[in-house]
């Protein structure tokens, strides 16, 4: 794996979380981004060469309204940069990592995503991700 590619964070209202980012970071978000699949609408900044990634749940069953309800809002995900997705995602399956993927799906911000589960991973959920090329 490479570098951390952005943190994700778990909010309630996107709105008034990105007006609070934009006065914490003292940068504005640059990017806002549906992603129908998971149930997410996301607002991304950066600062330096890090990325921060906002998530709130546009619909109940969301993995992230399930997230703030047991847990509240917060960190969320640690994303990874990998160069090959699939070969990441075998490796770490052979290795007894739990994916909760089978295949890579789209993210946001022109990824493909993997999810590894917080249980095989020490209590912090795991998101590979791909650049996607234009191939
Ligand atoms: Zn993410």
């Amino acid at each position: 794996m490479n570098k951390i590619e952005h943190l994700g964070i778990a909010v309630k209202n996107l709105t008034e979380a990105i007006s609070k980012y934009e006065l914490l970071l003292g940068q504005p978000c640059y990017k806002t981004e549906q992603v129908e699949s998971e149930g997410v609408i996301t607002a991304f900044f950066k600062t330096g060469t890090n990325k921060i990634e906002l998530l709130q749940a546009t619909r109940p069953d969301s993995p992230i309204a399930k997230f703030i309800e047991s847990r509240g809002e917060g960190i969320h995900h640690v994303a990874f940069d990998v160069d090959d997705i699939k070969a990441e995602m075998r490796k770490l399956s052979n290795e007894g990592f739990r994916l909760l993927n089978d295949e890579p799906k789209d993210g946001a911000d022109n990824k493909l995503v993997c999810f590894i589960h917080p249980k095989s991973t020490g209590g912090v959920l795991i998101e590979l991700c791909q650049e996607k090329t234009l191939d």
